[in-house]
């Protein structure tokens, strides 16, 4: 077996995400000699060390970071701040504080200014991910044949941005640096605005009068049960998301909203050849997601 990447990996925030790295880390042995799990409480501490894939927990993250080679960030976006702000002090000259957050320039902007000096900071973000949280969601092929997103500042130790995007590999996904812009209008258009159609959709179906919403669940097509499962998510990751990629979220919302007004005008006034060239198009959006194994 390869010697493991890292001496020690501190995750802080062990949910969906972290807890399937510490998963893998776990079964494979090549990434990491020792892992140290951080949490905000100690309820989900317990849960860990009942689970087994941890070889320590710490409740106080100064102390899980002391001694880490490498650091990551697992927990919702809107929490980094006051966690870059708690750990900074502990952490070792030479590590490298990564993180698994969905928006990347609001990352960059939160934790950037608090990395200490001689400290190498990859932002990264793998892009896979279930509708389940905690601890008990995470699973070993999470990431097999997804992509992770790196987006590292100009400048940043190469050494340092390999390192991760070995740990990635050996987590079973493939690896692609990207300008952090250009991350976050990605993926407001790609998964950000997915969800926040599926939560209004939602919503609206629920604030329809009585017998109706009780109707809307009990005949439920597969479109709407798909918009549920999307829409079953975590409040606080999402709601972190959004608050974080603001402007790009907003900039495909206005477009979204253009194109949904011309396809409501094509109906009001029957323009069915409109129609059907936009299913049409969304078929080819399907078939190419197949042929690109990411469907
Ligand atoms: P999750 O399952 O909801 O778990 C969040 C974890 O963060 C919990 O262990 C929670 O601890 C911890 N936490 C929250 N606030 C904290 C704080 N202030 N200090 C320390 N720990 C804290 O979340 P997840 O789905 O794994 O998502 C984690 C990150 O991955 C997010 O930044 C998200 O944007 C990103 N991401 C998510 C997905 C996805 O589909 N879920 C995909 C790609 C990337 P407690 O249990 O003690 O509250």
């Amino acid at each position: 077996m390869a010697e493991p990447l890292f001496k020690r990996l501190t995750l802080i925030g062990i949910g969906l995400i972290g807890s399937s790295v510490a998963r893998i880390a776990r079964e494979r042995g090549d990434i990491a000699g020792e892992i140290v799990v951080n949490a905000r409480s100690q309820k989900t501490l317990d849960r860990v060390v009942e689970l087994g894939f941890a070889d320590r927990v710490e409740i106080d993250p100064g102390r899980a970071v002391e001694g880490a080679d490498c650091v990551m960030l697992c927990a919702p976006v809107g929490a980094y701040a006051a966690i870059a702000e708690a750990i900074a002090p502990h952490l070792m000259p030479g590590a490298i504080i990564t993180d698994v957050g969905s928006t990347k320039q609001s990352v960059i902007r939160d934790v950037g200014p608090l990395v200490p000096e001689g400290v190498h900071f990859v932002p990264a973000h793998p892009v896979a991910g279930t509708e389940y949280s905690g601890p008990d969601a995470g699973f070993t092929t999470l990431f097999q044949g997804r992509w992770t997103l790196l987006t590292p500042p100009p400048g940043t130790d190469a050494a340092a941005v390999a390192a991760i995007e070995t740990l990635w590999q050996r987590c079973g996904s493939m690896v692609e640096c990207m300008e952090p812009a250009h991350h976050d209008r990605v993926m407001a258009i790609v998964s950000h605005m997915p969800h926040l159609i599926a939560f209004t959709i939602c919503g609206t179906a629920v604030d329809l009068a009585g017998e109706t919403n009780a109707d809307v669940l009990q005949f439920a097509a597969s479109g709407f049960r798909d918009f549920t499962r999307i829409a079953a998510s975590d409040p606080v990751m999402w709601r972190d998301i959004f608050l974080n990629n603001r402007e790009a979220l907003l900039e495909m919302l206005a477009r979204f909203t253009e194109d949904a007004q011309a396809m409501a005008r094509a109906v009001r006034w029957g323009d069915g050849a409109y129609i059907e060239d936009k299913i049409e198009r969304g078929r080819a959006i399907r078939k190419s997601l197949i042929d690109l194994k990411q469907a």
